[in-house]
């Protein structure tokens, strides 16, 4: 199994590394928008199985009007 699609390069789209065999994680399980500036994301590792939590913290941009 391959995972070469662009998709999974695009910029801004969250990948890690799991933390117990560096395995790249390129989907969160589930992610939980804390509020404008946090997100949460839960992976889990498809080769170890290890399960993980990380907090995303944006710079607090300025609202432009549109
Ligand atoms: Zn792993």
């Amino acid at each position: 199994m391959q995972l070469q699609s662009q998709s999974a390069l695009r910029p801004g789209r969250p990948t890690t590394e799991c933390a117990q065999c560096f395995q790249r994680i390129y989907a969160a399980e589930w992610s939980e928008y804390l509020d404008d500036r946090h997100v949460r994301h839960l992976w889990a590792c498809d080769a170890c199985g290890y399960q993980f939590e990380t907090l995303v913290t944006f710079p607090a941009y300025p609202r432009t009007a549109a």
